[in-house]
């Protein structure tokens, strides 16, 4: 059991239900080292709680979930070799569908705070890592900023900043560009293309299918709760075999 050859993520017959509703029926998946995963779906398919699971923003209720080939506990702080939710939320960074910034907080403050508490660094350091990470992404002359002066595709590379800010191992995205007008869309998509192309491992729920083929490594279509089809980009994107993909798909031309 070495962490080089461990998947990164692996879920074996995750199962997750709110009350009487099974809203992920069983799903097994294996997130390799650098790979960029997409995960394409209809509305109420389970992509959400998916992703959410994979930080314990969610809790599954059944199955196997390990990280770098130690079992996940769902306590905060776990007895090794097992990894708490503490530290699984460090590692697993998320961007979500709208932002959630802190609005009384300044871009600089928003992407500190979290390297100040959960690790501990000093305000200069943090700080020095925040400017860098503001000007990866295009924003460095917005650090004194408030959120309700961004607009949503600044906010946006923001909530990427601060994401990073924790130096995570793994990036989930949750339709992050959904709920951005049109023309903010492509900025937004800019970072994560760099990020993928430096390397992040990455999870990515997204309805822009374009996108999607271009950046993933392997696309997941989820129906009802599990994995309906997965493989490449080209295979699930351009050549689906069942006629449910080819139908969802249909919608986006
Ligand atoms: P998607 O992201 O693919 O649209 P979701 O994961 O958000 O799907 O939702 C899947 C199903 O789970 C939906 O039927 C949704 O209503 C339900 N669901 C999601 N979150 C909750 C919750 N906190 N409580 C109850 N039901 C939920
Ligand atoms: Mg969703």
């Amino acid at each position: 059991m070495t962490a080089t050859t461990d998947p990164v993520i692996r879920l074996e017959g995750l199962r997750k239900s709110f009350g009487s509703l099974e809203v992920l029926k069983g799903i097994d998946l294996e997130l390799h080292r650098g790979e960029v995963l997409s995960v394409i779906g209809p509305s109420g398919s389970g992509k959400s709680t998916l992703i959410r699971c994979l930080n314990l923003m969610e809790e599954p209720t059944a199955g196997t979930f390990a990280f770098q080939g130690r079992p996940v506990s769902l306590k905060f702080r776990a007895k090794a070799p097992a990894i708490g939710a503490g530290e699984l939320r460090r590692r697993v960074g998320m961007v979500f569908q709208h932002f959630n910034l802190f609005p009384h907080l300044s871009v600089l403050e928003n992407i500190t705070k979290g390297p100040r508490i959960v690790l501990g660094e000093s305000r200069e350091d943090a700080e020095a890592h925040a400017m860098q990470l503001l000007s990866e992404v295009g924003l460095a002359d917005k650090a004194a900023a408030y959120p309700a002066h961004l607009s949503g595709g600044q906010k946006q590379r923001v909530a990427i900043a601060r994401a990073l800010a924790l130096r995570p191992e793994v990036m989930l995205f949750d339709e992050p560009t959904s709920a951005l007008d049109p023309e903010l869309v492509g900025e937004v998509l800019a970072v994560v293309r760099r990020l993928a192309q430096d390397g992040m491992t990455m999870v990515l729920v997204t309805h822009e299918m374009g996108f999607a083929a271009d950046v993933a490594s392997r696309v997941i279509f989820m129906e009802n709760g599990a994995i309906a089809e997965q493989g490449s980009p080209e295979e699930i994107l351009r050549a689906p075999k069942s006629e449910r993909l080819k139908g969802f798909l249909s919608r986006f031309h």
